[in-house]
């Protein structure tokens, strides 16, 4: 093992996570030259040619690819240009939390932070005044951050939908997985473990019938979920109303509405939960509604709110079974109606993620997720618009009264208040974002939407035993830790894990 580079990484080691806040400017700069103009990725971008793409899905050959790179450029530079937006810094004299700075978020908007009220105000003049109400960018979601290393042109999260409709702001996004693979059935939608048997847990080989009182011989649709089959997509929901109102949005019924070329690839017991409808061009549409799983538990999690991050569950160590979390209450939980059916009541200016897990796939012949990404037009998310102010007192049990008499309302039609927003999937975006994993596989997808950086991670840790990165790791003060746990998770990289030696 050559020492000199081995200490040479060790002295980068919180720069390659944290960037160059971690490090001084000089040596971040020298370390990295593509982190030295915010532009030049982007204006690098702009001479480079289009691969050759001998193995397009049909659908994305049908929709033609050749002018994508302008309307990407244009998106890409409007998120370099909301850099100054990002959860780190000060939104107005970009001071960084990493540096130990303490920062304060925007009450209104929870989309901005400032490191005093002086900033904040200046800031509110300089134009966040107008911006605070408008759609933007979406909230400071720790699971949603946009990302502040300037060597990578790709946020963690690229935002594939969005919309704001009636005062609720929508953003989706994949959940992030480097592998772009699809998940298998037995993992939970927060959640990943390689350590589950190939099988799945006891609960799981019951209900697929391969072993208990239901034992049927394992057949080809069984095994449609022993491989990857699952979409999970993250979402955001913000009430951006001025008005007061509180939303009510039954962010388990979002509905995924695909291009129905799944339709032979479901298991008898989803297709209730289907509908197709024929659109134009002789296509056929399929409306999806969230998977429910061998323990009859609707795939709905709700991991954050307002800023908080949500208990996760856990898989039992003997046999790989999941947990789920104990629900925690006071703020801003008492914002969730119901935990299992995902039901929210949101004041303005609240803000919650959530994913859902969807069923589409057939492992053995669609397993990742471009593919399905491609084929996605829209999310749409049952909500109910409240007569409930949240100036008022008890304004959220008001407003849980009024979502559970709305919806017990009998009859046809959809009740008052009812509205259906729809985010469109910007299938440009989608599509470049996922190009150098179609063109090229894996490895360079990682590369290009990671950055030199990830590349350099992996370099590092494949010379990296785990004892020297617990070292590393706990010399580290608390906060950046954790910081450097979550964004090598966003890379792809399992930190918990490789300092067990995994
Ligand atoms: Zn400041
Ligand atoms: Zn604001």
């Amino acid at each position: 093992m050559d020492e000199g580079f081995i200490r040479e990484l060790e002295d980068e080691f919180a720069s390659l996570i944290l960037g160059p806040a971690a490090a001084s400017p000089e040596r971040a700069i020298a370390s990295d030259p593509s982190s030295s103009a915010g532009g030049a990725s982007a204006s690098s971008n702009k001479n480079k040619k289009m691969p050759s793409r001998k193995n397009d899905p049909p659908m994305m050959k049908a929709m033609g690819a050749s002018s994508l790179l302008s309307a990407t450029q244009k998106e890409m530079a409007a998120r370099k240009a909301r850099k100054k937006d990002r959860k780190t810094i000060c939104g107005r004299c970009g001071k960084d939390k990493l540096a130990g700075t303490k920062l304060q978020t925007c009450s209104r908007c929870k989309s901005i932070n400032y490191c005093s009220e002086s900033c904040q105000r200046e800031h509110w003049q300089d134009g966040h005044k107008e911006e605070c109400a408008a759609f933007v960018q979406p909230p400071l979601a720790k699971t949603f951050d946009p990302s502040d290393r300037p060597d990578v042109p790709w946020p963690v999260d690229p935002i594939h939908a969005s919309t704001n409709e009636n005062g609720l702001g929508i953003w989706m996004t994949t959940s992030g997985h480097m592998g772009s693979m699809l998940q298998q059935a037995f993992h939970p939608p927060e959640g990943y473990s390689s350590d589950c048997p190939l099988q799945g847990p006891p609960s799981f080989r019951r209900w697929a019938g391969l072993e208990g009182p239901n034992q049927r011989e394992f057949g080809v649709e069984m095994k449609k979920y022993t491989g990857p089959s699952l979409v999970t997509l993250r979402i955001v929901v913000q009430n951006r109303r001025t008005d007061g109102r509180a939303i009510a949005v039954c962010a388990g019924e979002t509905i995924m509405n695909v291009f129905g070329y799944l339709k032979n690839n479901l298991l008898p017991e989803d297709r209730p939960r289907v509908r197709f409808q024929n659109i134009q061009d002789g296509r056929e549409l399929m409306m999806s509604m969230p998977w429910v799983d061998y323990n009859r538990r609707l795939r709905v999690a709700i991991v954050e709110v307002n800023g908080a991050v949500a208990p996760k569950g856990k898989f039992l160590p003997d046999d790989g079974e999941y947990e789920p979390p104990a629900r925690p209450t006071g703020y801003p939980w008492n914002r969730v109606v119901d935990w299992e059916r995902g039901q929210l009541v949101l004041g303005p200016g609240d803000y919650a993620v959530y994913c859902v897990q969807y069923p589409l796939g057939n492992g053995h012949e669609y397993a990742c997720y471009p593919e399905i990404m491609t084929r996605t037009t829209a999310v749409a998310i049952p909500c109910y618009l409240t007569n409930v102010k949240n100036t008022e007192d008890g304004w959220f049990n008001a407003a849980r009264m009024e979502l559970r008499i709305v919806r017990a309302l009998p009859g046809p039609g959809l009740p008052p208040g009812h509205f259906n927003p729809l985010a469109p999937v910007d299938f440009e975006y989608v599509e470049e974002y996922y190009r150098p994993y179609v063109d090229h596989g894996l490895d360079r997808f990682a590369v290009e939407r990671y950055g030199k950086r990830a590349e350099k991670m992996n370099e590092f840790l494949l010379k990296t035993g785990p004892l020297q990165m617990q070292s590393m790791m706990s010399a580290l003060p608390a906060d950046q830790r954790e910081e450097v746990m979550r964004r090598s998770k966003a890379m792809g990289f399992d930190m918990e894990r490789m300092m067990r030696g995994g």
